[in-house]
């Protein structure tokens, strides 16, 4: 039987200070795993188990939705539909990336810090994709045009870039700083998520002064609802904080974060989808939509700098020193 090869399981006391996580007891994999065994680990049930599935799942129906975009049509009914695109790549990205590293995260302490460096990369990239998405369907319309509107996806690169080198550095902050790591890291997520959000922000200013009804703005209010739990989920560690060890396995914080993510992540499609839609005659009139070059070119920065600012923390992953080695030291 399959069941009877699966490597055993450790408690956290046996795995290094940097694979523990709080609130959960066991079910956690050899810090040193074979390449084989981590993909074997997929159907064995562990504490990544679910964390692997609830983000590999998803991805094939984000790529299902980027395949039924493509390719983008034609003539005047096409026209601007490049950011969208743009967007559901950037959605089919954050969750791959990050059920490649939850499952290969056990091989070594340099390939869990490496995995955990491309799944920030895309998570920055997705903050972009939405803020390419943003620009081009979603501006109010009194800021169509304006100075803000012209920096706005500039400013998103740069956040991308930002965003991507705090989250990567936090990891080196981890085992000595582990409170200032995690502040860093959520800090380095929600403040490129509040920039892309100012436009949005600013409807629903406007739609609660004007007791508006719009079916679009309600889409909205939901998926922002859903940020707003994923990121308190994230940084609450809730429930496996109130009852270290009953978690473990089903329903901790981080399987209820990428749940809650990938639902607002829907609606914030189905959102987008809505005012591209409702808005499309207006947007074209008023030539604000990109073209492939413009799209494709931010997303090209973003991916290219990404991939320099991983390979400088890579390298740099020599200098640090492996946490069991650490805890040697420290006679742990
Ligand atoms: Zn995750």
């Amino acid at each position: 039987m399959l069941s009877l090869k699966l490597p055993r399981l450790l408690s956290s006391n046996q795995v290094p200070e940097g694979y523990q996580e709080q609130g959960i007891l066991f079910g956690y994999r050899h810090p040193r795993s074979s390449a084989t065994d981590c993909l074997l680990s997929v159907f064995q049930m562990t504490n990544e188990t679910l964390n692997i599935w609830t983000h590999f799942v998803p991805t094939w129906y984000f790529l299902w939705h980027l395949a039924g975009s493509l390719p983008p049509r034609d003539g005047r009914a096409g026209a601007g539909a490049w950011p969208f695109l743009a967007y559901l790549l950037s959605c089919c990205l954050y969750p791959f990336a990050s059920s490649c590293a939850h499952t290969f995260s056990t091989m070594s302490s340099r390939a869990r810090h490496i995995c955990y460096f491309f799944d920030y990369a895309a998570l920055s990239t997705y903050s972009l994709g939405s803020a390419l998405a943003y620009s081009a369907y979603i501006f109010p319309k009194e800021w169509v045009n304006s100075t803000f509107h012209y920096y706005y996806v500039p400013i998103a690169v740069f956040n991308t870039v930002v965003s991507t080198s705090l989250s990567c550095y936090s990891r080196f902050l981890e085992v000595e700083r582990s409170r200032f790591s995690k502040a860093s890291r959520t800090l380095a997520f929600v403040y490129p998520y509040l920039f892309d959000s100012i436009p949005l922000f600013y409807r629903f200013y406007l739609c609660a002064a004007e007791s508006c009804t719009e079916a679009v703005i309600r889409a909205h209010y939901k998926h922002t609802a859903l940020a707003f739990l994923t990121c308190f989920i994230f940084a609450s560690h809730l429930p496996e904080r109130l009852a270290p060890g009953h978690f473990d396995y089903i329903g901790h914080s981080h399987q209820v974060f990428h749940v809650c993510g990938i639902i607002g992540t829907h609606f914030q499609m189905e959102a987008i989808r809505m005012d591209m839609t409702e808005r499309h005659d207006w947007l074209l009139a008023t030539s604000m939509l990109p073209s492939a070059l413009q799209t494709l070119g931010s997303m090209g920065i973003c991916m290219a700098v990404s991939l320099t600012v991983i390979g400088l923390c890579s390298v740099s992953l020599s200098f640090m020193p492996e946490p069991s080695q650490r805890e040697k030291l420290h006679g742990h």
